[in-house]
Order: C-alpha cells, then sequence, then structure tokens
C-alpha cells in the first residue's frame, strides 16, 4: 500500500467547479432544498467535493430555464450555432488538463487517458456536429399537381439526459453536442459519483457564447434528480445512458408517457480471436479492451472467444500484456489501471467473481508490472476466468471490472452462436486475416459496433445503434441528429382540394 501524495483538495484544480453548485439559467445555484453531499476520491476513499443534491424543485428551475432558451437558440442563424460550438471545442482542448484532473480525482481514470486523449474526444464530438448546425434539412414529397408536401426537421425544445460515470467528460459531450446542435436546450443529470467536468464543461459552453439556459446541469443521485427529469412535463425527448436495469425503468416511464427515448445501455462485449488472426496484435487487444478503465467501459470486450487450436499461445500472450501494466494511483503518468469507482463497484465486482468461481470457474490473477494500490482505495487486480459455464451469471450478466471471461470455440459456428449467446447486443470484436471469416461475422453477429483487428477505435461521425437489451436507438453520426429531432410534415394545396384529388 502506498499513500497518495498530499491532500486530496490541493490536487483539484483551483476553483474550476463551485463547492455544491447546479448550473442553472447560465449561472451557479445551489439545491433549493440546501442539502449537498460529498464526492469521492476512490484512489484514497477521501471526500473529495460537494456537490448539489438536486431534486425536483431544482429539476424544475432547470427545464424552465432551458424551456426559456430553447426557442432563440433553435432561431438563432445555424452557421452562427455552428461557430458556437466550434468555440466551445477549442476551449475544451484548451483546458484539456483541467478536466483530465476532475475525472482522474473523481472516477479514478488514469491521468494518461483523462488529460489530451478524453479531452481531444470531446472537443472532436463538437467539432462533428459543429458542421451539422445548417444541415439539417427536411424534404418534399412530390404528390401531382396543386399540391405540395413538405417535411421539416425540428427540436424537442428541452431534452433530459442523464449520463453514467466511467467516462463522465466524454459521456457529457456525446449527450450535449448533438442535442444543441439540433437546437434543442438541454438539462443534464450527471452521475452522483462524477458530476464536476460535467459541471465545469457547462461553464465553458458559455464561455464560448452557448446563451444561459441552452445548457443545465442538475447534479444529484438517480432517483432524486433523475426520476424527475424524465418524468418532467416540460422535457420532450429523454437520452440516457448507463445500466440496463436502470434503462429498463426510464423506458417504462417514458412508454407510459409517449416520450422519445434513446437508451445506451450495458453490454457483455464478445472478443473472437480465430485461428488466423495475427495473434500478437490481437493479444494486445484483448488485454488493452477489457482492463483499460479498469474494465468499467461499456463496449469492453469482457468475454474472450479463442479458437482451441491458439488458446494456450494467446493466453501466454494475454498474460504478457497484463505483465506490462502498472496498477496504482491514477495520477501518477506510468499508472495503466487505477481504482474502480467506489467501494460499492469494487464489491459488486468481488462477488461477481466469487459467485463465478462457485459456478465452477477457475479464478487466475496474472502477474503485473507493479501493484501498488493506494491506501484506502478501491483497487482490484485483473482476474482471467477459465472454464467459465456459458450459461452462468458471470457469462451472461455485466461484471464492469477488470475481469476477462475466457471460452474456447472449436468452429465458426460455435464462436458465432457463443457470440450472440447473451440478451445484450452493444459491441463485438473479431480478430482475423480472412475476408470470408470477416464478411460472415459482420453480418451474424448481433451488435451495434464491431471492430475487425483492433479495438475501440471510433469517430463522432460513426453511429451506434446498440441491439437487443444494451439499448434503443442512435448516439454519435448523423444519426443522432434523427434522435434529437422530429419530423413534422405539411401537406397544402391553394385550389378547390374537392376537384381532383383522390388520396
Ligand atoms: P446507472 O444505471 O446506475 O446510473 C446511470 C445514471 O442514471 C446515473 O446518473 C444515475 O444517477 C441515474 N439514475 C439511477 N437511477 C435512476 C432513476 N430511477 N431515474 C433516473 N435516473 C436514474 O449506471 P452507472 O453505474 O452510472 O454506469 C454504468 C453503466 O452504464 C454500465 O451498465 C455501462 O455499460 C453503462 N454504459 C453504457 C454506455 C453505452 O453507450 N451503451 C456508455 C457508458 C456506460
Amino acid at each position: 500500500m502506498t499513500a497518495a501524495a498530499g491532500s486530496v483538495r490541493d490536487r483539484l484544480p483551483a476553483g474550476c467547479v463551485p463547492a455544491a453548485r447546479h448550473w442553472i439559467g447560465g449561472t451557479w445555484v445551489g439545491a433549493r432544498s440546501g442539502r449537498s453531499f460529498e464526492t469521492v476520491n476512490p484512489t484514497t476513499g477521501e471526500s473529495l467535493h460537494a456537490v448539489a443534491a438536486g431534486d425536483a424543485g431544482d429539476v424544475d428551475d432547470a427545464v424552465a430555464a432551458a424551456s426559456a432558451a430553447a426557442g432563440g437558440w433553435w432561431e438563432m442563424d445555424a452557421l452562427e450555432r455552428g461557430r458556437t460550438l466550434r468555440r466551445a471545442a477549442e476551449l475544451i482542448r484548451a483546458n484539456a488538463a483541467r478536466f483530465g484532473v476532475l475525472d482522474t480525482l473523481e472516477a479514478g481514470r488514469p491521468i494518461r487517458d483523462t488529460a489530451e486523449r478524453s479531452a481531444n474526444g470531446a472537443a472532436a464530438l463538437f467539432d462533428f456536429y459543429a458542421g451539422l448546425t445548417d444541415k439539417l434539412r427536411g424534404f418534399t414529397q412530390p404528390m401531382g399537381p396543386g399540391y405540395s408536401a413538405v417535411t421539416e426537421l425540428e427540436p424537442y425544445g428541452v431534452v433530459g439526459a442523464i449520463a453514467p460515470w466511467n467516462y463522465p467528460l466524454s459521456n457529457a459531450a456525446t449527450k450535449i453536442a448533438p442535442a444543441i446542435a439540433c437546437g434543442n436546450a438541454i438539462v443534464l443529470k450527471p452521475s452522483e459519483l462524477a458530476s464536476l467536468s460535467t459541471l465545469l464543461l457547462a461553464d465553458l459552453l458559455h464561455e464560448a457564447g452557448v446563451p444561459a439556459g441552452v445548457v443545465n446541469v442538475v447534479t444529484g443521485i438517480g432517483a432524486e434528480a433523475g426520476a424527475p427529469l424524465v418524468e418532467h412535463a416540460g422535457v420532450g425527448k429523454v437520452s440516457f445512458t448507463g445500466s440496463t436495469a436502470t434503462g429498463r425503468r426510464i423506458g417504462e416511464a417514458c412508454g407510459r408517457l409517449i416520450r422519445s427515448v434513446t437508451l445506451e445501455l450495458g453490454g457483455k462485449s464478445a472478443n473472437i480471436v480465430f485461428p488466423d488472426a495475427d495473434l500478437r496484435t490481437a493479444a494486445k487487444g484483448a488485454a488493452f479492451t477489457v482492463f483499460n478503465n479498469s474494465g468499467q467501459t461499456c463496449s469492453a470486450g469482457t468475454r474472450l472467444l479463442v479458437h482451441r487450436s491458439v488458446a494456450a499461445e494467446f493466453l501466454d500472450l494475454v498474460r504478457a500484456e497484463v505483465a506490462t501494466l502498472a496498477i496504482g494511483d491514477p495520477m501518477l503518468p506510468a499508472t495503466r489501471l487505477g481504482p474502480v469507482v467506489s467501494a460499492q463497484q469494487l464489491h459488486r465486482i468481488e462477488r461477481a467473481v466469487e459467485r463465478g468461481v462457485a459456478a465452477g470457474a477457475r479464478a487466475e490473477r496474472p502477474a503485473v508490472a507493479s501493484w501498488q494500490p493506494v491506501r484506502g482505495g478501491y483497487f482490484h487486480a485483473p482476474v482471467l476466468l477459465h472454464d467459465v459455464d456459458p450459461a452462468s451469471e458471470v457469462a451472461q450478466q455485466e461484471i464492469f471490472g477488470p475481469v476477462l471471461c475466457v471460452f474456447s470455440f472449436e468452429s465458426d459456428d460455435q464462436a458465432l452462436a457463443l457470440a450472440n449467446g447473451t440478451e445484450y447486443g452493444l459491441a463485438a470484436s473479431i480478430w482475423t486475416r480472412s475476408l470470408a471469416r470477416y464478411e460472415r461475422a459482420r453480418r451474424e453477429i448481433e451488435a451495434g459496433l464491431i471492430w475487425v483487428n483492433c479495438p475501440h477505435a471510433l469517430h463522432p461521425g460513426t453511429p451506434v445503434a446498440a441491439q437487443k437489451s444494451s439499448g434503443l436507438g442512435s448516439e454519435y453520426g448523423m444519426e443522432a441528429a434523427g434522435q434529437y429531432m422530429k419530423q413534422k410534415s405539411t401537406v397544402s394545396t391553394w385550389t378547390d382540394w374537392t376537384s381532383g384529388f383522390e388520396g
């Protein structure tokens, strides 16, 4: 065990997010109830920063601010809306270091990932959607003489968005950028475990020229601040990212309210290594996909499916990759794995591994380059689970930790059946040099995103439409515009309709 250097509070960028404040109507406001809670630094278990404990009253205020701002934002010259988003992208890049420290301190993500890399990713989303603002075109339908049919796109008005904690800045940017590019205002509730970078982002968007009220952040726990947002009569569209269990509840509420909803949920993605693959690069990918961010990635390849003929050699290569991982204080640049996000998450992972072993799996804890957990932090070493029953809970349900379930297969049929053998359909990876295997896997794998010979490469322009219990609707790409706008058709004639039209 090591101790984190200095006081945790000393390591927060000075004054970048005030204590116990929402961001509503372009300013910092306390919770109406006056309540707040402390977020925790998962590296040390110490309190980090006071966050406002939002509830229905704060949601009312935020939705009112968003409703007041939405019309003017949509009516603004679309090119100017795009320029504003581009300025936002520049400011995000310029503040990469501050975002990095916030996400590392609150979510435990290694600073080598949070600084430049995640700010660049978030900025790219604003750049991409900046280019969309003036291309949101409707269409006409020829109807014959005397008639015209026009279909226009219009924003929902107020989007209610809810995000998880695993990539806090990126999760917030993924919601805000397309929603406001399409002329909506947004009320975003970040995870209670990691709210700070979302608050900083809202402040910077305002500095970039996004008018007051267009972006609002209400912090708080799901049942108190998230649920009233989903149910609020002033919200036209709900966009949720989080677990499948919460997504089902939100989907049910939106079904009852007949409210448009996009759901981006959990995954149990297969990573298939065919015998003709370049095993060395595939092993790097297999370790990266599941151990990056300590396994807390929705699209992580948590089920390794490797052909029996190469399984022993491949697992040795994976162990060699694990042997390069330094685990410890995520503020240190050499650290590759930090803690998991909370004591509760650590407990969940430990129980999942225990239940897997009780169901017949064998747990291996491969050697790592260095294991230096900080005292009080929520650290979990990488685990390989062998001899896993594909029907068991550990093979079927998301663990969200650095745990890899290993399976072997003998035929392509078997590999694809295993890959599709869970309720999830978020992502999958395949490693092969065979075009025929690529073509078949691409057709038959049930997932919204398939990586071939690379892990986790993604461009903001590529839509991801999760399948099965992993979600509903698309995120990213032009397609996200379809999620944040509604179509309105108008059919008109200026002649006597009683003569000639038989529709
Ligand atoms: P979670 O479902 O516990 O919480 C997500 C958000 O929902 C939080 O902000 C939480 O406060 C809020 N919430 C909880 N209960 C609510 C309720 N009753 N009403 C409204 N809001 C409520 O998920 P999490 O633990 O924060 O995140 C991890 C999960 O997110 C994993 O399952 C992961 O796979 C998933 N995820 C999916 C994607 C994707 O794109 N598909 C991306 C990132 C994370």
